[in-house]
């Protein structure tokens, strides 16, 4: 971090603007507009500047700037063409411990001024840290245009609401949380986004009743899918779970660029599970879960690829539903998806493929075995999940109910992140190119003619600019 990013309250604080031309007038509409009192050492000043001396909104001494000028300001900024007049007031601010920005010239700078979008009380500071303002304001440009004028009402309102909610939760700080949260997502906010200050602030007055009739501490559990990986696979609703979570179960699947997503106060508790690894059996897990919304904590279950699929998600809601604690399933991009497309492997195809199964590798004793002869169709394609240990077996039992040993087959480790590796053979040459090339778990095992088109279109990941 390079600077240390800060909002501070400069209303009746004595500021310091030297110049009088164009840049001046725009910090100086900033300094203005933060409530600072200004004082303005400039010879001339622009039209506007003079209209703000006229008007009595800033005090101007008409001259060069001296020194002993910064003494007693909080925070000065010069904004003269004049290089030793910049380097003499960044000395004397440096020696007294004043703040001073000396404009476009970084290394004369205590503090820069950020790129902002303004929806007070609202404030949004952008900062490349003078690296590339044009990409800070390009940024800007894009939140503006993203950010409707609304949320600065919907932020006022909360203010007003503030002590009254604090007063009424008390020291049940998940639960004014969880009000907030939901005020701030509910009928209140929609009134505000849209503008309606009175409809909004009687919205939610009326949720802050409810709630307070509503004293039971309920929680829930979210059954989130992660997708295979790439954090910008994430769906919405997963990304807005993992911020309003209080406790995150989190398996080996889910990397951390996407743990890093999740609300920062939230505890995270890893339950494991490599194939043969289990950090938590699934059975504490599912009382785990039980548990912890019986707490009243809002769990979020968060589950690599998609929760439906080898993902053991229909025995963890199980539990939930035997024990009447309410819950959410939120569906993830199956790996398979995934590997297909960031591999160039469509898994149907007019010309290749009919149909695709999705089948399990992991065998674990007294499990009943792959109907194999219903497999073998040269125009399905056949997707195998945790399938890197047993490709040997499963290659050799495929071949033996007749699929054919020149059947194109790939397999994709850690599909959809940077590390993603991809190797293609046949159902024959696959085992062997697997250990050749050390393919470990994660990895997705694609067998059919389907295979053949990842010379053409594989993209390496690659996103298009
Ligand atoms: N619910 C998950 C699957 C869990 S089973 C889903 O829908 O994807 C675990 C298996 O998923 C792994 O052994 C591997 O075969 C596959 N897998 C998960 N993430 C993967 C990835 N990024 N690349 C390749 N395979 C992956």
């Amino acid at each position: 971090m390079d600077y240390f990013p800060v909002f501070i309250d400069l209303k009746n604080q004595p500021c310091l603007v030297v110049g009088g031309g164009d840049v001046a007038q725009r910090k100086v509409s900033l300094l203005i507009a933060a409530g600072a009192q200004l004082t303005l050492i400039a010879p001339q000043l622009t039209p506007s500047l003079l209209e703000l001396v006229n008007n009595g909104r800033i005090h101007h001494v008409p001259r060069n700037w001296q020194q002993g000028d910064a003494i007693g300001m909080r925070l000065v900024i010069a904004a003269t063409n004049n290089p030793t007049v910049n380097i003499a007031i960044h000395s004397e601010c440096e020696a007294t411990g004043i703040l001073v920005n000396v404009v476009d010239h970084p290394e004369l700078c205590r503090f820069i001024v950020p790129s902002i979008v303004d929806r007070s009380p609202l404030m949004i500071a952008i900062s490349s840290g003078g690296q590339a303002p044009v990409l800070a304001r390009h940024l800007r440009a894009r939140i503006e245009a993203w950010l409707p004028h609304g949320y600065g009402v919907l932020a006022r309102l909360a203010g007003q609401f503030r002590d009254q909610v604090k007063t009424s939760f008390g020291d049940r700080e998940r639960e004014r949380r969880r009000f907030w949260e939901s005020a701030l997502e509910g009928a209140a906010a929609e009134k505000a986004l849209a503008g309606d200050e009175q409809g909004a602030a009687a919205a939610l007055t009326a949720e802050l009743e409810r709630a307070q009739a509503d004293t039971r501490q309920q929680g829930a559990v979210y059954l989130v899918g992660a997708g295979p990986g790439n954090p910008d696979l994430l769906t919405f609703r997963a990304l807005r779970l993992m911020q309003k979570a209080d406790v995150v179960l989190y398996d080996n699947l889910v990397s951390s660029d996407i743990l890093a997503l999740v609300r920062r106060d939230a505890e995270r508790l890893y339950v494991g599970k490599k194939a043969s690894n289990h950090a938590l059996p699934q059975e504490e897990i599912n009382k785990l879960l039980v548990k912890l919304a019986q707490e009243g904590k809002t769990v979020l279950r968060l589950k690599g690829g998609d929760p439906f699929i080898f993902g053991r998600g229909g025995e963890e809601i199980d539990e939930l539903a035997q024990n009447g604690i309410p819950f959410e399933v939120v569906p993830g991009i199956t790996s398979a998806a995934g590997a297909s497309c960031y591999a160039g492997i469509p898994l149907t195809h007019r010309d290749y493929a009919q149909s695709v199964t999705f089948v399990t590798g992991h065998r674990q004793a007294g499990e009943t075995e792959l109907d194999w002869a219903r497999l073998t169709s040269p125009t399905e394609t056949l997707v195998v999940y945790m399938g890197v240990k047993e490709a040997p077996h499963i290659c050799e039992r495929l071949i033996t109910h007749g699929r054919a040993a020149t059947t194109p087959a790939a397999i994709i480790e850690k599909a959809t992140t940077p590390e993603q590796k991809t190797v293609t053979g046949t159902l024959a040459t696959l085992p062997a190119l697997i250990e050749q090339h050390k393919i470990k778990p994660p990895a997705l095992i694609i067998i059919g003619e389907v295979v053949q088109l990842h010379d053409k279109l594989d993209w390496h990941g690659v996103p298009v600019k």
